[in-house]
């Protein structure tokens, strides 16, 4: 027998329609490409949805159309989101940081028909000349008095196209299964893998980020995503501040402290989330410049792990609540957040961030399991660890057009296989220990590398660490530390490696420190530990 509620289709059109009835006058304000701060409503905002999807009509965007945008956190690539996606067709979002010949891969490989292009991001493109030739407009995303001088053919002004359409566009009723987004992972090896969203996933991964023991985003919430609009849907946040009908704070290219902290401070930021490189640079210069955010309540931060410092510094030194959260380009992103239970509220403050760096527990839709070289399933102990994977409405099926990844991607039951081990304890909470390709197997033993960067940040003169495998005769591979002294300090590596005494086993302590400017870090912000490898691959360890 049959339910007999209605079979209302849960689409990305759905949210913005919920946000313009009931939350119209709720504001979305960008820091612009060109300058100024931008404010509008979520009303101001549907009217030039309706506009752009006129306009993408007018250039022969139909059903499925591949739509792409190389573009900052701003009101246009919010439009974007919405008008694309609300069209039947699919947003492709692309990373702009990427090597010019990945972008030139996932152009051609997702068919773009149409590139949507932020000013700063006119070179990336101009660079792509000839090797993008299916696209057949690029569309920069200002105003008339902004146009660049460009060598880029089928150039077209957005604010010019929105200028001659109608507000009301016929939006059709689309099923919940229609593909509404595509963002390839960053692939550090191999081709970017293509994952493709449904306006059903979609909204399925806003109701979960949404409750309050993931990000708890409400209409009384201000919130300004760090996270890119250009990678994995900036975590979904901005469909999910449409469906809560929250503030949505948009910082453009001023990632740095200064102007994070303006305009958090400006616009009473509530809620902020990114990953952990953009939060040292706004620590920083908050502790330098003796500033604070009252009114921001919690950070959430994923995407690599934080070390505990970084947790302390937000809950000690500005009051901030910290929220860990795991995930992955495959996986919306968010599968699990670091939220406490009620059983842990009497715990001191060490046991409570204990477990805060731990990844988090899984939000219900996502089901987890570690599995060892046998595939077979292994404990949830907090101390067995092996491949983490998924399974759920917002995970991956199958890879865009991509049979060859799509084969080695599931195990026999259909869980997504996610390449990162981890630990899971007995109230659920799961912890990376490592990507798989970066943990270091020495005598046997796996040691974590996360683990010993997390110490060894904990040095006052430390800014970043990484520890890499070094090939090692006997043991198969030892640990070495990298390491970014703050600025003007010169710590002293027996200072660094003394803080591990205690802390881990002995065989798990670095075999040598080394000093770097900086570190290399991949085009969403994580350590890029394959270069590091490529770097030291010579180097030898003391005897
Ligand atoms: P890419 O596209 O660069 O591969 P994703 O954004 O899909 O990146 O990254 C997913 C990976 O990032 C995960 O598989 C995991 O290794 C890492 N990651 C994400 N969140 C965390 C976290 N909180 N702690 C440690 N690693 C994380």
């Amino acid at each position: 027998m049959l339910g007999k509620m209605m079979d209302s289709q849960l689409t990305i059109n759905s949210l913005i329609d919920f946000a313009v009835k009931f939350h119209g006058t709720t504001e979305i304000v960008s820091r612009s490409v060109e300058g100024p701060i931008h404010r509008y409503t979520y009303a101001d905002c549907y009217r030039r949805i309706g506009r752009l999807a006129g306009a993408l009509a007018a250039l022969g965007v139909g059903d499925g159309d591949r739509v792409a945008t190389l573009a900052w956190n701003g009101y246009r690539h919010f439009e974007l989101y919405f008008a694309v996606s609300g069209m039947g067709a699919v947003c492709h979002t692309i990373n702009p940081r990427l090597f010019g010949e990945q972008i030139a891969f996932i152009v051609n490989h997702a068919k773009d028909k149409l590139v949507f292009v932020d000013l700063t991001f006119v070179p990336v493109l101009e660079a792509l000349a000839g090797r993008i030739d299916g696209v057949e407009n690029i569309i920069v995303m200002t105003d008339e008095e902004h146009m660049p001088e460009t060598s880029l053919s089928g150039v077209l002004c957005y604010e010019n196209l929105l200028a001659v359409e109608a507000e009301d566009f016929g939006w059709p009723e689309l099923d919940e299964n229609t593909a509404s987004s595509l963002c390839y992972s960053s692939g550090t090896t191999g081709n970017p893998k293509g994952v493709l969203y449904s306006h059903r996933s979609t909204v399925l991964h806003s109701f979960a980020i949404c409750g309050a023991d993931a990000m708890a985003i409400s209409a009384r919430d201000s919130i300004l995503p760090v996270v890119p609009m250009f990678h994995v849907n900036a975590w979904g946040i901005p469909y999910a501040c449409a469906m809560a009908g929250s503030k949505l704070v948009l910082p453009g290219a001023g990632m740095d402290g200064a102007s994070l902290h303006e305009l958090m401070e400006a616009e009473g930021v509530t809620l902020t989330a990114g990953v952990p490189t953009i939060w040292l640079g706004l620590l920083q210069y908050m502790k330098e410049s003796g500033l604070q955010l009252p009114e921001l309540e919690r950070t959430i931060v994923g995407g690599a792990a934080p070390p505990p410092s970084m947790i302390e510094s937000f809950e000690n030194d500005f009051g901030v609540d910290f929220l860990h959260g795991w995930g992955m380009t495959e996986t919306s992103p968010v599968c699990t957040v670091g939220a406490l239970k009620g059983n842990m509220r009497g715990l001191d403050t060490a046991a409570k961030q204990a477990i805060k760096v731990k990844q988090g527990k899984p939000l219900y839709g996502v089901d987890m399991k570690i599995v060892g070289d046998d595939g077979l399933p292994l404990p949830h102990d907090g101390e067995a660890f092996g491949e983490l994977c998924v399974k759920g409405p917002w995970v991956n099926g199958e890879y865009f057009e991509d049979a060859e990844a799509t084969g080695a991607a599931f195990d026999a039951d259909g869980f997504f296989r996610t390449g990162d081990v981890s630990t899971i304890d007995s109230d659920g909470y799961m912890q990376i220990v490592d990507r798989s390709k970066d943990v270091i197997k020495s005598g046997g033993e796996w040691i974590s590398s996360i683990e010993l960067e997390n110490l060894a940040v904990g040095h006052a003169d430390v800014a970043e660490a990484a520890v890499i495998g070094i090939v090692h005769q006997k043991w198969g591979e030892r640990p070495l530390l990298i390491c970014v002294p703050r600025e003007g300090a010169e710590p002293a590596a027996a200072d660094i490696l003394a803080l591990f005494d205690g802390k881990v086993a002995k065989m798990c302590i670095p075999d040598a420190v080394e000093f770097v400017g900086e570190l290399p870090h991949t085009a969403t912000g994580k350590i890029l530990k394959t270069k590091l490898r490529e770097d030291f691959k010579d180097y030898s360890l003391p005897a």
